[in-house]
């Protein structure tokens, strides 16, 4: 699997929140596991109503975005993932301004997907491509050192899309 290359592309991926979540669950968890509680293996199926899986044989509850920014948004997974996808294109940074149009919320709210996107993507001090181009708006300047867990979680930590 590689990242989608176009715009079309991308929403033909990810075209809703749950396409989204599937891919978080998949990444950082794996398709079929053992279950944590259980010990059985098997595949999570998505429970309906939350954004949580739940496990075949005893119930067991996986939520994917625990430990995540998205975790306490309220902003739609799909848009973080647009917004991830626009860093991991390598044609040019990518402003809270820009973020705020692509996303349609608000430049407070696009400010801050984009400083948490950078941190969750290791961008920040990972001495990548995108290093060196932070934002001139971006006024905090947080240069502290996230352990670089990337987005899979499993070692697949250099491209959010990657499997
Ligand atoms: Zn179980």
């Amino acid at each position: 699997m590689t990242t989608p290359v176009s715009v079309l592309e991308f929403f033909e991926r990810f075209p809703d929140d749950a396409a989204c979540l599937e891919h978080l669950m998949c990444t950082r968890f794996g398709k079929y596991i053992d279950c944590p509680k259980c010990g059985r293996h098997g595949k999570f199926s998505r429970i309906k109503k939350i954004p949580a899986y739940q496990c075949a044989w005893c119930g067991h509850h996986i939520h994917p975005m625990a430990g995540t920014p998205f975790e306490k948004s309220r902003t739609p997974l799909q848009k973080w993932y647009y917004a991830m996808y626009l860093f991991t294109t390598p044609r040019r940074h990518v402003s809270a301004k820009e973020l705020e149009r692509q996303l349609s919320v608000t430049y407070k709210t696009a400010w801050r997907i984009g400083n948490e996107v950078r941190k969750y993507m290791g961008i920040v001090g990972s001495g990548n491509d995108f290093n060196g181009q932070t934002e001139a708006d971006n006024e905090t300047g947080s240069e502290e050192e996230e352990t670089q867990t990337g987005f899979a979680g499993n070692g697949h930590s250099t491209t959010a899309f990657g499997t």
